[in-house]
């Protein structure tokens, strides 16, 4: 590889999807639609104005459309792109442009252009980090219109013919959807976030990017030498020849790790004395089940659906939900999908249903609180979920139960969404296992009243730790004392876990503590059945079950059980399991 003579920088930005790739630049102009002129129409000009608007409306679905037919990947790829089709069709963008058109009498151009900026400047005052991002959708599909209006050409992404890192302000879903494999190795952007659509895709494609670099376009220039760590979240332009050397041995050693690690993920997690376990994956879009698939997922433990109403401005309809539903049940096939119904608010605000404020979130009405209180809300979704129960292997949980009442009320509107769907005549399932989710400790403590109306239990530490020890699982100040070690979280799960084995139900935990491989025979020991995790964390998750023995592992969680603080059962956990996660670590580096 030729080298430059420049000097070597370092860009620093968002990892957005993981690996190592090396190559030369190629540039992505999606800046020229951002001059436009101003001029009045008139007042009979108006008509023809909004058919004009109309019509690059029109046009700007056709491409999405040609895009999502010709789509290798379809899936991943397809939903977003969908979504930017009924992007086009949202008054907040169409009706406000034609509205603007014929209010100002101003060309379509430039109503289109101040409709966005309004847009922008509202979703950029917005909290919710995931809905800040979603601008970057209204970008996208305002662009496409703007060059259908100005007849401008887009250049091509699909026609790039060179083996190249693309570098471009920002990419599409459209964009990314025509990322030929065999040319592109990898991209940066200046714009985006980890939850942006872009590094969604990137990562369903597995190629490695950086998003939100900022300056990278100022920064590289075409044919470039670059250097992507995707992984690391930093860009070298004009590296030396060392760091040349060095990231080429790392590049390597991905590889290695990837071979060794998509090897390994299909098989089965076994432990050492013969118990199986149910390695699940938590989703947030469905575009992640590809990924749940590659790491070797047993099914889903915990499909957040609520991503689905958090950046729209209105409620999804049933047959919406069901379709997006159904996506996924379809990859999955036989292996069981764990559907949480809505768990809005708290930390996942929702831009629809604002009309009240509340001090304290997390306390306040959120997940199964809100959906009692919206029955409407809440039918839509159980109608929708019965549905796609009908397509494959499927369980409901319900998220937050602090109070016995909220489950039998919830099991109560299940019946009736059954009930609505027999005398409409659509087809459905309501034989499926019902779950309540455990993360608040009253629920724990009434455990065995709630294990008479469920058939399992999801422990869900994320909250469970943070309701517990009274941590804000979203303030810095105090991540430090998050600790799902201490004796406290120990004791709540250990009585989970007997709770469900005396009633004869299952216990899964589906939050962040189980992706730690070091505590996974912790959590067998206690009597876990399944663990549900990101999933990238499950091969080595996986690994860890095939190496230990339960038998042990009950003597741990008695040693572990003793002690008086986190730290000490971490030392518990080294002690007795440290070794061999060290020696996993280092097989799959080597
Ligand atoms: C949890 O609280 O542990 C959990 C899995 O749910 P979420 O992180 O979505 O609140
Ligand atoms: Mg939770």
């Amino acid at each position: 590889m030729k080298q430059s003579h420049s000097t070597e920088v370092v860009l620093k930005g968002i990892s957005a999807s993981p690996g190592i790739c090396i190559g030369k630049a190629y540039l992505v102009d999606r800046e020229g639609v951002d001059v436009v002129d101003r001029y009045a129409i008139s007042e009979k000009g108006v008509k023809s104005e909004v058919k004009r608007f109309k019509s690059a409306v029109q046009n700007a679905k056709q491409d999405l459309r040609a895009i999502i037919e010709n789509s290798p990947t379809g899936l991943q790829k397809a939903n977003i792109l969908e979504t930017h089709v009924v992007l086009l069709n949202d008054k907040l963008l169409y009706g406000r442009t034609i509205e603007a058109i014929e209010k100002e009498r101003v060309n379509a151009e430039w109503a289109l252009k101040t409709v966005v900026n309004q847009i922008k400047a509202v979703f950029q005052e917005m909290p919710d980090p995931y809905l800040k991002e979603r601008v970057s959708d209204i970008i996208h599909v305002s662009n496409l219109v703007m060059h259908n209006l100005m007849g401008a050409e887009t250049q091509s992404i699909g026609a790039i013919d060179k083996r190249v890192i693309l570098v471009a302000r920002d990419l599409s879903a459209a964009d990314t959807s025509q990322i030929n494999l065999e040319r592109i190795k990898g991209f940066i952007t200046d714009l985006g976030g980890k939850t942006s659509h872009t590094g969604i895709i990137a990562r369903s494609l597995e190629i490695p990017a950086v998003v939100g670099l900022e300056q990278a376009t100022r920064m590289v220039a075409n044919d470039d030498l670059v250097i992507v760590d995707g992984t690391t979240g930093a860009v070298i332009v004009h590296p030396s020849e060392q760091t040349l050397m060095e990231y080429t041995e790392r590049q390597v050693s991905y590889e290695r790790y990837r071979a060794v690690i998509t090897r390994d993920s299909h098989l089965e997690a076994k432990t050492l004395d013969g118990h199986h376990i149910d390695v699940m994956a938590n989703i947030e879009l469905p575009e992640e089940v590809v990924a749940v698939l590659n790491y070797g997922g047993d099914g889903i433990g915990l499909y957040r659906t609520e991503f689905q109403y958090l950046n729209r401005t209105s409620f999804p309809s049933e047959n919406e939900l069901l379709e997006s539903y159904r996506d996924v049940i379809e990859v999955m096939g036989t292996r069981p999908v764990t559907f949480r119904t809505l768990d809005i608010n708290g930390d996942k605000a929702m831009a629809i249903d604002t009309g009240f404020a509340e001090v304290n979130p997390a306390l306040g009405l959120r997940a199964i609180r809100y959906c009692l209180k919206r029955p409407a809300v809440f039918k839509t979704q159980l109608r929708a979920i019965l549905r796609a129960a009908a397509l494959g292997s499927v369980r409901i949980m319900f998220p937050m139960i602090s109070i016995y009442f909220e489950i039998c009320e919830a099991k109560r509107l299940l019946d009736e969404a059954a009930e609505s769907l027999e005398k409409d005549g659509l087809p459905y399932k309501r034989d499926i296992p019902v779950g309540a989710m455990v993360e608040v400790p009253s629920a724990v403590v009434i455990a065995d009243l709630l294990a008479r109306e469920v058939d399992f239990f999801s422990i869900g530490t994320n909250d469970l730790i943070q309701f517990a020890l009274a941590i804000d699982r979203g303030n810095k100040q105090v991540a430090h004392l998050f600790q799902p070690l201490d004796p406290a979280v120990l004791r709540l799960i250990k009585r989970t876990a007997d709770v469900g084995r005396d009633n004869g139900i299952a216990v899964c935990m589906c939050g962040e503590m189980a992706n730690q491989p070091l505590y996974t025979p912790l959590l067998l020991g206690m009597g876990l059945h399944e663990l549900s995790m990101n999933p990238q964390a499950i091969p080595v998750v996986k690994r860890m079950i095939r190496s230990v023995r339960i038998a042990d592992a009950h003597a741990v969680v008695q040693e572990a059980l003793k002690q008086p603080t986190a730290l000490k059962v971490l030392a518990v956990l080294r002690g007795a399991y440290g070794e061999l996660v060290t020696n996993h670590r280092q097989a799959l580096k080597d």
